[in-house]
């Protein structure tokens, strides 16, 4: 293999992983990052659920219809804000056409193809290097009604296909996995995920970024990409009014990587929906859950984070600015209260939003794209961080000139022709 000169485009969770994998493949690289460190955007504050098992498309069978009857409702998942923004409607369009259960089944098939893939490489990055991130193990659905478990099914019938170790529980099972579970609150069942975990991704950026500066990466903060073109054999980029190159760029710039690609007339639907999260510290240890739960029924993460416990989730449509919605806020309280109500204080959480990467169909884009040597590693969704090391190591393989260990079927550009 020949050692390229690599820039990577974005500190994200996703830039990070690609520039570790690329120096470790023997690549001279550089990861360039608007703002002052690693992880400070979408990979911030998410839940930090790493769940190959129950990975899955937000396009799915039943979902417009749940939707809709959220819309009018005070605490509810997702939140539309009046706008006349065409790229959202024609996101929208997409996504409904995805809602489909067969293409449901194709997009979280290769959701999880890179998902489960992502679990065993981050599996090995933590123990070789030891890593410490306040990683939990185990994952456990929470359905509050019987309509919740019945639109599981078409991922239930997959989990059992895929071998995906899994139990559907009652309520009192599901008090034993996680014994602070509030009892005042309905549950009509669960599901538990034992192979899934979850972790704090922005403190592994930050260990990765260590690990990457060691191999050689040289990370430049404050500096903002503002346009890239082919150069010859070679790529070039500008930041403030200055031209770079490279013999390859990887564009990993989470939302903004549109605003970069489509001057070059790579257009990919990739839209911003806005999510939320709340962290408190734990008051009372033995109130608090042990690893992580997701409020099916509100799409909402709750998640141990060491000493502190995060509520996270929300789909705000039609908002690109951080402001703070109080309704969102609201509903992460809620769901913080039903089903742990004397482990923190939800009120005078911290409060967060960030925006989700997100393609209307599901799966992210990996690999080559129409332009010689500029790379993408775009599209994450509301699954980034549990996709992020194995997506890393595949733009890594790709660049290299070597085959991935999975099939890219379904998880590169081609599949908008
Ligand atoms: C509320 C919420 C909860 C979530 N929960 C989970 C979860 O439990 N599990 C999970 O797996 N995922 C979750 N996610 C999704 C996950 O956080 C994202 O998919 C992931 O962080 C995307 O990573 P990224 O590196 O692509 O983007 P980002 O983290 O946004 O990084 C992109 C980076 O590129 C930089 N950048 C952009 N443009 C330029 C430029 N021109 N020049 C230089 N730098 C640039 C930005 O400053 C930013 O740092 C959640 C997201 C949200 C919002």
């Amino acid at each position: 293999m020949t050692q390229k000169q690599i820039a990577v485009i974005g500190g994200g969770v996703i830039g990070v992983c690609t520039a570790y994998f690329l120096a470790e493949a023997g690549h001279q690289v550089v990861l360039v990052e608007r703002l002052s460190n690693v992880a400070e955007k979408a990979s911030f504050g998410n839940a930090g659920v790493v769940a190959p098992g129950y990975v899955m498309p937000w396009a799915a069978p039943g979902m417009p219809k749940k939707i809709l009857s959220y819309l009018f409702k005070s605490e509810a998942p997702v939140l539309l804000k009046p706008t006349l923004d065409r790229a959202l409607w024609r996101w929208v369009r997409m996504w409904l056409a995805e809602c489909e259960i067969d293409r449901f089944r194709i997009n979280k098939a290769r959701m999880q193809r890179i998902a489960l893939y992502s679990r065993d490489v981050l599996g090995q990055l933590r123990q070789h290097y030891q890593l410490e991130y306040e990683q939990t193990q185990g994952y456990l659905q929470l359905f509050r009604t019987e309509l919740d478990v019945q639109m599981a099914q078409p991922a239930l019938a997959m989990l059992a296909e895929n071998n995906v170790t899994h139990q559907m529980v009652d309520a009192d099972q599901a008090r034993i996995i996680e014994p602070a579970l509030s009892k005042n609150t309905p549950l009509a069942g669960g599901l538990y995920l034992p192979n899934d975990e979850a972790g704090n991704c922005p403190l592994f950026a930050k260990q990765l970024r260590g690990i990457a500066q060691g191999m050689g990466v040289e990370f430049y903060f404050g500096s903002e990409v503002t346009s890239i073109a082919p150069e010859g054999n070679r790529i070039s980029f500008r930041i403030d009014e200055r031209d770079f190159s490279a013999d390859a760029v990887v564009v990993a710039a989470g939302i903004d990587s549109t605003r970069l690609l489509a001057p070059l007339g790579i257009k990919v639907p990739l839209y911003p929906i806005k999510g939320y999260a709340a962290t408190a510290a734990i008051r009372n240890y033995e109130d608090a859950p042990n690893g992580a739960l997701m409020d099916e029924s509100f799409k909402v993460a709750i998640t141990r984070m060491g000493s502190r416990i995060r509520i996270a989730g929300m789909a705000e449509l039609g908002s690109t600015t951080p402001a703070l919605h109080a309704a969102a806020l609201r509903t992460l309280a809620k769901v913080g209260e039903d089903w742990f109500p004397d482990a923190a204080n939800y009120n005078t959480a911290n409060f967060w939003s960030g925006v989700r990467p997100m393609l209307p169909d599901g799966p992210p884009l990996l690999g080559a794209t129409p332009i010689k040597n500029l790379y993408i590693n775009i599209g994450h969704g509301s699954t980034g961080w549990a996709m992020a090391a194995g997506s890393g190591l595949v733009l890594a393989d790709i660049v290299s000139g070597r085959v991935p260990e999975i099939d890219m079927d379904g998880l590169t550009l081609a599949r908008y022709g």
